[in-house]
């Protein structure tokens, strides 16, 4: 976008700046995935994330076929919320120590990254149905559908997995058997002598 002029004159402008915005975030997408894969140690977590790859690559090449159907050529444009995202999401992962946390916190960054997404496509759908280009409606909504569905995946695998075990919870535990008194109760004496003389010296502390 130009600093002295004002690139986006009408609203099909701004649909098209929507598009090439969505299209550079697919692909810092695309580049940013293997590294959380490689991060990730569950397995259904890593399995979940590289299949969500292998639909972001299908996604870019989507939105190639809805560049061609309003025959303008695919291109990108920075968007700085899919850049702070990622990077939000490497410093994270760079300062969590326990790799049960770490699944926790790439759960948490790329459902981040799935919300933009689907706020994207929900607006661009919108528009395009609007500007009358409904044809291109369905491959974004296709797109939509994937990024929802992953949330969605995401969100079974957090609550179901990885937060108990990042938490320290064992897994099976279902939460009414942990009732809000037990919890309090263990915060209060904590589980061992050690850990009891640990909380009141942390306690006195602040
Ligand atoms: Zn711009
Ligand atoms: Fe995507
Ligand atoms: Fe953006
Ligand atoms: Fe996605």
């Amino acid at each position: 976008m130009g600093l002295f002029t004002k690139d986006i004159k009408s609203m099909e402008d701004l649909f098209l700046h929507g598009l090439q915005d969505v299209y550079y975030a697919e692909n810092q997408i695309v580049k940013s995935l293997p590294s959380m894969i490689d991060k990730a140690t569950n397995r259904q977590l890593s399995a979940a994330l590289r299949a969500h790859l292998r639909e972001t690559e299908q996604q870019v090449s989507r939105l190639d076929q809805v560049f061609a159907k309003l025959g303008q050529d695919p291109k990108g444009t920075d968007c700085p919320a899919i850049d702070g995202l990622i990077k939000e999401a490497d410093g994270v992962a760079g300062e969590v120590d326990d790799e049960k946390v770490l699944d926790a916190a790439i759960i948490g960054s790329t459902q981040a990254i799935e919300h933009y997404e689907i706020s994207r496509y929900g607006t661009l759908i919108a528009w395009a149905k609007e500007l009358g280009h409904g044809n291109v409606a369905p491959l974004l909504n296709a797109n939509l559908k994937e990024e929802k569905a992953a949330d969605r995946k995401l969100n079974g695998l957090a609550e179901g997995k990885v937060n108990p075990k990042a938490s320290g919870r064992r897994v099976g535990t279902t939460r009414t058997k942990r009732t809000a008194s037990t919890r309090r109760k263990t915060a209060k004496t904590g589980t061992r002598a050690t850990k009891k003389a640990g909380a009141r010296k942390r306690s006195s502390a602040i």
